[in-house]
């Protein structure tokens, strides 16, 4: 990676992204792994993978994001490994679908590791500077320019501005234009967006205070620390490990709430001076007082910002409060009694594109080598704007250099359920992700991820020789352990015999159908068949996982292909929605805002009705008659 400050023949490139947070290094690093010269423009070098909130990667739904992103190749599941200092597998207790690996991480490693990923990118340049405008000639893009005066030639533009357009901090009565603390906002190119008529709206979201570690008692607050066997989010495995912190667990008290309800009025949050949508299940220690006020305390985990960083985080307490009262309220909190705050917590409202107006590649449809990632479409979290990068990074290569739109679909993993979601139903809140999301979710398994996805990276053309060959390898041996687990096998009464407890219908059962069963597990069956030893834990837990839906996936898989079926049927361009009779206002309305392309694209519209489909189906065969004729 080349890395400058723009000079003002900043020169051409195939594919510019504009920001360095968690949607522009995919995006950069995915165009460049395409082959696509491809140049970051960011505010600052250093700050690039800065983490702007927790420092944590991963958890329920963000985990199977994470693990999405490395099966092709993506950065932010190797960069966490290696920067994490606490892992645990959430949801361990349920059934493997729904299990959520989560890495609290050493924020200035996780920054440092990003920053050397991108260096050892080929074709990427870093380009240190404010993008202030799009540069259009005849209505097409050409590129950027930048606030140094730079012209930076390029065939497709992604932009990852985050929380920047238009961004203004608050804290209590106090209020300044600021991307994010100590950051400028992008002004004129929320301006540019504007004018292009794309759809803007206003979220906001917020952050705790940051407190001096050393100043905090821990010695009478309850210790939370990792799984003794850490899951890494990266299959390529092999990670060495940062020294591993515990997190500690404190909570709200009768006091605190009285500090707050006394300082309602001045928070910025919650005395109505900010108008945008905050996220719902994040919600301010303001928000929760409020809301939930027979609850006496609320939940803190006191989590760690590094190994040699002094810095705590307080999950559970963001906050716009005024800096005075935060400090009063941090004070009636236990353990926190002598803490020093570090930097007081803030609100922070943006501008955010509503990602109706994008197409499935995550293009702009009205320019569609302009593409949006990130926190502009209207989403939250570092995982959801990791993925959204990813594939803008891909799709923007894709328009530099030629080819097909790349493309993925609800039952392909996560990802493709999140871009679905974005672009037909627009959002009312910042978006994040949940398993719950996903209705093919028995399918879509944090630890099938590689299986689901590295195949179609190849295809691609986004994956490193060295995953490949290491997929290819785990692959032989996954097909060889299902070899053996499919070839032993027990009647009913040897079953019986070795006390695993079947119906008595003659039927033999092999190591796949046993492992379905709900008390029998790996280490029961190679008891019994010792050459089951052999089988690597990674492999063994493949084959466990299968073993456990084998009876639900049949299902799934129809209801998939039933999904795909009606994903081929496309509506045509052009459509009247509001001429097909038959089809109520209000859905005639919410399909002109979304502006289905596939007949699977208008079923998933809030409110669609199985006689709607109808309905459109008939008028989609009517139009393509009429153009035949
Ligand atoms: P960012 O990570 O914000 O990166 C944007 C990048 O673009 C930065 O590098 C910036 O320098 C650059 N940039 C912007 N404009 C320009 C320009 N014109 N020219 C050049 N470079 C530019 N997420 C949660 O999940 N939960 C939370 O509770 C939460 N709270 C948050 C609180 C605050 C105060 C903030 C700021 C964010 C919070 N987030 C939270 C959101 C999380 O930080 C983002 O979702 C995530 O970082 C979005 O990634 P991104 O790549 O879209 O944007």
């Amino acid at each position: 990676m080349k890395h400058r400050r723009s000079t003002r023949a900043a020169g051409d490139f195939d594919v510019v992204v504009v920001g360095g947070g968690h949607a522009g290094v995919e995006a950069a690093h995915a165009a460049a792994r395409m082959g696509a010269r491809t140049a970051l423009v960011t505010h600052r070098a250093d700050r690039i993978g800065e983490m702007s909130c927790n420092p944590a990667i991963g958890g329920l739904g963000k985990g199977h994001l994470v693990r999405e992103i490395d099966a092709l190749d993506g950065l932010m599941g190797r960069v966490a490994d290696r920067a994490g200092i606490q892992f645990r597998l959430l949801n361990r207790s349920k059934g493997p679908a729904v299990r959520g690996p989560r890495a609290q991480c050493d924020r200035a490693l996780y920054r440092r590791n990003m920053q050397s990923e991108l260096h050892a990118a080929r074709r990427l340049t870093i380009v240190e500077d404010e993008v202030v405008d799009l540069e259009m000639r005849n209505g097409a893009l050409q590129g950027v320019l930048t606030g140094s005066g730079a012209h930076i030639a390029a065939r497709a533009v992604v932009l990852t501005t985050g929380t920047f357009l238009r961004g203004m901090v608050h804290i209590g009565d106090e209020s300044y234009p600021a991307g994010r603390q100590d950051d400028p906002a992008a002004l004129r190119l929320a301006e540019r967006l504007d004018a292009m008529g794309l759809p803007l709206g206003r979220l906001k979201t917020g952050t705790p205070p940051r407190l001096d570690g050393r100043t905090i008692d821990y010695s009478a607050l309850q210790e939370q620390p990792g799984d003794a066997e850490p899951v890494l989010f990266s299959f390529l495995g092999g990670t060495e490990l940062a020294p591993q912190r515990v997190c500690h667990i404190t909570g709200t008290t009768a006091r605190s709430h009285e500090v707050i309800r006394r300082n309602l009025g001045r928070s910025a949050l919650f005395s109505g001076r900010i108008r945008g949508v905050g996220p719902r299940y994040c919600p301010s220690i303001e928000d929760k007082v409020e809301r939930f006020s027979g609850k006496e305390s609320h939940q803190i985990f006191l989590e760690p910002e590094g190994v040699d960083d002094p810095t705590v985080y307080p999950n559970g307490i963001s906050t716009s409060l005024p800096a005075a009262a935060q400090a009063e309220v941090v004070a009636t909190i236990p353990g926190l009694e002598r803490a020093r705050i570090l930097r007081p917590g803030y609100a922070i409202e943006y501008d955010y594109v509503d990602p109706r107006a994008l197409n499935r590649s995550l293009g702009v449809r009205a320019l569609p080598s302009l593409f949006l990632a990130g926190q502009i479409n209207g989403t939250t979290g570092y995982e959801e704007a990791a993925a959204q990068g990813l594939i803008a990074g891909l799709n923007a290569a894709r328009v530099a250099m030629g080819g097909e739109s790349i493309r993925f679909d609800r039952a392909d993993g996560y990802l493709g359920v999140m871009v679905d979601d974005l672009v037909s139903r627009g959002v009312a809140e910042p978006y994040r992700m949940f398993t719950s999301r996903a209705e093919y979710r028995l399918i879509l398994r944090a630890d099938n991820a590689d299986r689901r996805l590295t195949p179609r990276g190849i295809e691609i053309g986004c994956i490193s020789e060295r995953r490949r060959t290491a997929f290819l390898q785990k692959m032989d041996r996954l097909e060889r352990g299902q070899g053996l687990a499919h070839s032993l096998a027990l009647s009913p009464a040897e079953a019986e015999r070795h006390g695993l407890h079947v119906n008595a219908d003659g039927k033999r059962r092999n190591v796949s159908d046993l492992l379905g069963l709900s008390d029998v597990d790996f280490d029961r069956l190679a008891a019994i068949w010792p050459e089951l030893g052999a089988i690597d834990g990674e492999i063994r837990a493949q084959i466990e996982n299968d073993a456990r839906y084998s009876g639900y996936v049949g299902r799934q898989l129809a209801a998939v292909a039933e999904m795909r079926r009606e994903e081929r049927c496309p509506l045509p361009e052009g459509i009247d929605f509001r001429r097909i009779s038959g089809l109520s206002a209000e859905l005639s309305g919410k399909l002109a805002a979304a502006r289905p392309s596939t007949l699977g694209e208008a079923a998933r519209i809030d409110g669609m009705t199985p006689a709607a489909l109808a309905l459109l189906l008939s008028a989609a065969r009517t139009d393509g008659k009429r153009r035949r004729a």
